[in-house]
């Protein structure tokens, strides 16, 4: 990763301690990573003398990671789905506002006009590639790095209050932090550097309990999550020979097994367990469209597939993207045979693991 300037990161707390109303929004459907990130901004910032502190999320948080919300008052968050009225105006009222784990702001879909409309210094910390630099005051952007969280907590060592020293980090924030990093590299199996190990070690040498955190975000959910993955994983999975995998979960069996936000987090990883798979994507069906989650290995670029056929981005080897049903695309299984052709002529340019078209 880059040297974060310091006096970025300098500029960064003054801009907080001259403020009078900071929120912090992330993305729509947030993550560990956005959530993490969010709510270790949240703490270090109320630690250092911030009144007035919000977090918007465009949707609501996943259940996996309720425990990182309890100690902050209901009322210094909101989701837009739930209240779109106390989300768009805690953010119309911030004269400062921290966009997190995004590069854009259509990644907040709802409050997109909000965001682009509101007079707020914006800063930027995110790890996502083509960020929209102009859009904002100041900007941390790395992409070799694992998480939107890792980013935070190497800036927050640059500024003058931590001085290099993790263990002055509020403990609220090192939990969160480090469980927005375990999230995104799926316990270091993904997008783990030099530095994602330092964070670690710093962040463990300070007391942060590892294996509650994985607990919480790994060990937690509910029987039906299984069944699912079992029912996917016999009766759904499609593999095709260019070496691709696609899985499908419609509306119907959402319902049937009581899926929730945030419960097929992950399940797109499974196929690539397979040696000849290079390619997994799912389909998750979602109010007249498809939601799409791409996973590659190494060589295969999942972001160039989710932006050319699937109206998304993200990674160079976890992205994600939509496809809105229409006339030519009616419905999901017209949406799987899109899929399956993009795969199919994506991955036949796609050789020894290195793209060519
Ligand atoms: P997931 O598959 O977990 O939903 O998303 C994987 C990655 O792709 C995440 O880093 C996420 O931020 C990004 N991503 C997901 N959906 C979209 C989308 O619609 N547009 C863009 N540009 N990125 C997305
Ligand atoms: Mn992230």
């Amino acid at each position: 990763m880059k040297e974060i300037p310091g006096h970025l990161a300098d500029q960064m707390m003054s801009a907080a301690a001259s403020a009078q109303h900071i929120s912090i929004i992330t993305h729509m459907k947030p993550d560990g990573d956005a959530m993490g990130s969010s709510t270790g901004l949240y703490h270090f910032l109320k630690a250092n003398g911030c009144q007035n502190v919000s977090i918007i999320l465009p949707s609501p948080y996943p259940n996996s990671t309720k425990f990182l919300i309890e100690n902050i008052p209901s009322g210094d968050i909101a989701d837009a789905q739930s209240s779109m009225q106390k989300a768009s105006e805690l953010l119309a009222s911030s004269d400062l506002i921290f966009c997190l784990d995004f590069n854009s702001f259509h990644r907040t879909e709802s409050l997109e006009n909000t965001l682009r409309e509101s007079k707020a210094r914006k800063i930027l910390i995110d790890h996502h590639l083509n960020p929209d630099i102009p859009s904002f005051s100041i900007v941390f952007s790395e992409i070799e790095i694992s998480s939107a969280s890792e980013l935070l907590f190497h800036v927050l060592m640059k500024t003058s209050v931590i001085n290099g020293d993790a263990g002055r980090l509020p403990y609220a924030t090192a939990e969160s932090l480090y469980t927005g990093m375990t999230t995104d590299t799926n316990n270091f199996n993904n997008s783990t550097y030099p530095s994602t190990l330092e964070m670690a070690s710093e962040l463990i040498a300070h007391g942060v309990d590892k294996d509650r955190i994985i607990n919480e975000v790994m060990h937690s959910y509910k029987e039906n999550r299984l069944r699912l993955i079992g029912h996917l994983l016999k009766d759904n999975m499609t593999i095709i020979p260019e070496g691709g995998a696609c899985m499908v979960i419609d509306s119907e069996t959402i319902k049937q097994y009581n899926i929730g936000e945030g419960e097929t987090e992950g399940i797109v990883n499974i196929p690539l367990d397979i040696k000849d798979v290079r390619l997994s994507i799912l389909l998750k069906e979602d109010n007249g469209k498809a939601r799409v989650s791409l996973r590659s290995k190494k060589g295969v670029s999942a972001n160039f597939l989710a932006a050319s056929r699937f109206n998304g981005g993200g990674h160079e080897n976890a992205s994600g993207g939509r496809l809105e049903f229409n006339d030519e695309i009616a419905d999901i299984s017209q949406a799987k045979e899109y899929t399956i052709q993009c795969m199919k002529e994506f991955l036949a340019k796609t050789d020894n693991g290195s793209r060519t078209a």
